[in-house]
């Protein structure tokens, strides 16, 4: 059934002409919020695996890791092509030779047609961009960004380490240079509620970025955010709160954009609230119904409220 909104799976096998999927790679970077260049607490919600817990070994060589996947029972049979995701830590956060060594390396196969880079936004500079730019002028390239939350003051209180300027100098630097950006937020953080969630994505839809990936906030085993749950500083949304809000998020959302993520992935033994986002499906579905019941499209309020706003 078509999907009320642009998923990136037929965004995909639009641009390529077949079905292509991600394989989620450890690069084997750090994060400067982690090294103690920004900071060394890192994120309060961030695991020992730098938001990769789906990637493999990280001592494995990245293109053994690339290897791995494709011949795997699914691997290589689930699709015929494939999009290296560099998913943990920071993916841009080395000098270009190291990164290009990195890249290159994820490209060992000929079914593997682009690239994705998850960083954060003070990990681009120019050097970044130009280097990123050269694969883009002969691949599928994307960049993906953790925003989070258009608000400063969240962010200081998640320790993001980064003021919310650094995303909008990134977008621009990189959209000079032809290079595709993904924004992350997430819903749930701490002293947030829809009101702040919409506002991240109005921040999101006012700049030229490509796609979005909604993550809801969970508390993953032993991280910062995991103490304060346990002391009752953090309350976790309910099922209810999370895709209500999330419907919403997309009915605003801009009807370019390419929809990578509408919910968390955390490795069910590491997860310790709220449990019904390790139901992926039913989160999904939720979604799926309320947009159905409310007869809501990606983007139908995003014109309403800006016709509102030109009246106004
Ligand atoms: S920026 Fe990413 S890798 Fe670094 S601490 Fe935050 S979530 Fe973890």
């Amino acid at each position: 059934m078509e999907k009320p909104y642009r998923d990136l799976a037929t965004y995909l096998k639009e641009k390529t002409g077949e079905k292509t999927v991600k394989l989620c790679i450890d690069g084997g970077f750090t994060c400067p919020n982690r090294d103690g260049s920004r900071s060394t607490g890192g994120c309060l919600f961030c695991g020992a695996r730098g938001a990769g817990d789906f990637t493999l070994d990280p001592s494995l060589a990245i293109a053994e890791q690339v290897h791995t996947r494709l011949s795997a029972p699914l691997g290589g049979r689930r699709a015929s092509r494939f999009i290296a995701y560099f998913q943990s830590f920071s993916s841009t956060y080395a000098p270009p030779v190291v990164l290009r060594a990195r890249y290159d390396a994820a490209l060992c196969d000929a079914r593997v047609i682009g690239l994705a880079v998850a960083t954060r936004p003070d990990c681009v500079d120019e050097a970044v961009a130009d280097l990123l730019a050269e694969y883009a002028a002969h691949m599928t390239v994307w960049v993906e960004l953790g925003l989070q939350t258009a608000s400063d003051e969240t962010a200081a209180r998640m320790n993001l380490a980064c003021p919310r300027s650094e995303f909008s100098r990134a977008v621009a630097l990189l959209t000079s240079r032809g290079v595709d950006t993904v924004a992350h937020m997430m819903v749930g953080l701490p002293g947030e509620g829809r009101e702040d969630a919409l506002s991240t994505l109005r921040m999101i839809n006012a700049h030229p970025v490509c796609g979005v990936k909604i993550h809801s906030l969970y508390v993953m085993r032993d991280t910062p955010l995991a103490a304060m749950w346990q002391s009752g500083e953090y309350e976790p949304l309910t099922f209810a709160e999370y895709t209500e809000t999330v419907a919403l998020l997309l009915a605003h959302l801009r009807p370019d954009m390419v929809v990578h993520r509408l919910t968390g992935d955390c490795p069910k033994h590491e997860l310790l609230a709220p449990l019904w986002s390790a139901e992926k499906n039913k989160v999904l579905d939720r979604i799926h119904a309320i947009l159905r019941e409310r007869g809501w499209r990606q983007g139908c309020l995003y014109h309403q409220e800006r016709g509102c706003r030109i009246l106004a």
